[in-house]
């Protein structure tokens, strides 16, 4: 994916190196752009990869899927009267370059047991930095292979997943014990994590519940949910002809992933104008390229066996200036399709709230309060709390909570 050297030197040497560069600040991890750019001009490739790696554990990630052109690139100087620099591409080159020869061992050998549930971005990142602050880490996942939504939500065209790999082994030179295929909640509780020696418990559980549309016809066999459809893609038989409702990252990553499984035309179907969309400019450019339509101001009304009736929208602005969309009664028409996608976001699975007592929700993101939820020593972080985010966001979250992990550990062993 990387671009050739030429490239990237012509890039780095493009760079002021701002003093007080806006690609930094507005960086959510803040990311020393300007003093890694100076060091790949250098030649110190080693040293730029040691401060993005120490900054941001998923810096290799961060570098290929965030949402630049509202972060670094969008905020770039040079941007404002000609072509910003594309940073993201000279981090991703460093990145994997010292992952490559990267060794890791903890700094001292702790007592402390930490659970971490979820190994997404914000569960990763806790791992990291605890085992190599000497913790004994075990990371329980549901699912077979680590990575959360980067390994079962966004697709390998967007992220290869051999990354993950590279970062799993990472984790266990580090002396993680991962814990594949075990739910915590119903069986293994928090309680009994507890009765085992853990000191503390980190949540890192995401939002996998689809939201629903509420609207008659969601249960027939011709309608899927983007969260689980993305999971696995190619056990979907969708036919030819598919529409994806919604117009975030999910749906972008859906109605592409349709089309190159064999779908002829997929159409996003969105209720308000593209300037509303969630998606980035990159992503709706990139699908618009591979084919993928689009239609603005249709809601959906029921999905029927032939495909979803849409209802027309409007947005209206207000006396006071706001806006508004509305529906306009007796537009509804008939949108044929063999399968529909429903993609308008997702809220956590309460299965650890419902079988543990404790914890405090609203509107089922786990409240907390300096990384800690209402049962003591049990934190989290990540999509679980603030629901859906981004990836960038879930690491800076999470390198806080494990200081507060780390300090509440520690005055446990005070009290001792
Ligand atoms: P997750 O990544 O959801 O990881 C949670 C993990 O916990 C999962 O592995 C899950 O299996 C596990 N788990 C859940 N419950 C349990 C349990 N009880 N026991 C054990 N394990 C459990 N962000 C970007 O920055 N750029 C993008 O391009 C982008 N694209 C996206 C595309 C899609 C389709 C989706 C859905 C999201 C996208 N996001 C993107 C958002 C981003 O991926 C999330 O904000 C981020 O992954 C949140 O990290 P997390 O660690 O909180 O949760």
């Amino acid at each position: 994916m990387s671009k050739d050297s030429k490239f990237l030197i012509s890039e780095a040497n493009r760079c002021l190196l701002c003093k007080n560069a806006r690609c930094q600040t507005k960086c959510p991890i803040n990311t020393e752009i300007p003093e890694v750019i100076r060091l790949y001009r250098d030649g110190e490739v080693d040293k730029a990869g040691e401060i993005l790696f120490k900054n941001n554990p998923l810096s290799v990630v961060c570098s290929v899927i965030c949402p630049h052109e509202n972060q670094c690139k969008g905020n770039c100087i040079k941007g404002i009267k000609g072509e910003p620099i594309d940073f993201y591409e000279i981090e991703e080159f460093i990145s994997n370059e010292y992952l490559k020869n990267l060794s890791l061992k903890p700094e001292e050998e702790l007592k402390d047991r930490i659970a971490i549930v979820g190994s997404g971005p914000a569960g990763i990142t806790i791992a990291f930095i605890l085992a190599q602050r000497g913790y004994k880490v075990t990371l329980f996942e549901k699912n077979e292979k680590i990575g959360g939504v980067l390994r079962y939500g966004i697709p390998e065209f967007r992220l290869p997943k051999d990354i993950l790999d590279r970062i799993q082994d990472l984790l266990i030179q580090l002396g993680v014990k991962i814990r594949p295929n075990t739910l915590i909640g119903p069986v293994l509780t928090i309680d009994k994590l507890f009765d085992d020696g853990y000191k503390a418990i980190f949540i890192g559980t995401g939002v996998w519940n689809p939201k629903k549309l509420n609207i008659k016809g969601e249960s027939l066999g011709n309608a899927h949910y983007a969260i689980d459809y993305l999971k696995s893609p190619t056990v979907y038989n969708l036919g030819k002809k598919v529409i994806v409702i919604g117009a975030g990252n999910t749906a972008m990553d859906s109605a592409r992933t349709a089309k190159r499984n064999g779908a002829d035309e997929v159409s996003i179907i969105y209720r308000k104008g593209s300037e509303d969309m969630t998606a980035t400019n990159h992503e709706i450019e990139e699908a618009k390229e591979e084919g993928v339509k689009f239609e603005l101001y249709k809601v959906p009304v029921e999905i029927v066996d032939e495909g979803v009736i849409f209802r027309e929208t409007e947005k209206i602005t207000d006396v006071d200036g706001n806006t508004r969309v509305i529906e306009k009664e007796g537009t509804e028409a008939l949108i044929e399709c063999d399968s529909v996608i429903i993609a308008i976001s997702q809220t956590p699975k309460n299965v650890i709230v419902v079988n543990n007592a404790g914890f405090i929700t609203d509107h089922g993101l786990l409240v907390t309060h300096k990384g800690q939820t209402t049962r003591e020593g049990v934190f989290a972080s990540g999509d679980v709390v603030t629901g859906s985010k981004t990836v960038v966001q879930a690491v800076a979250d999470a390198k806080n909570v494990a200081d507060e992990i780390d300090e509440y550990c520690k005055s446990l062993r005070g009290k001792q």
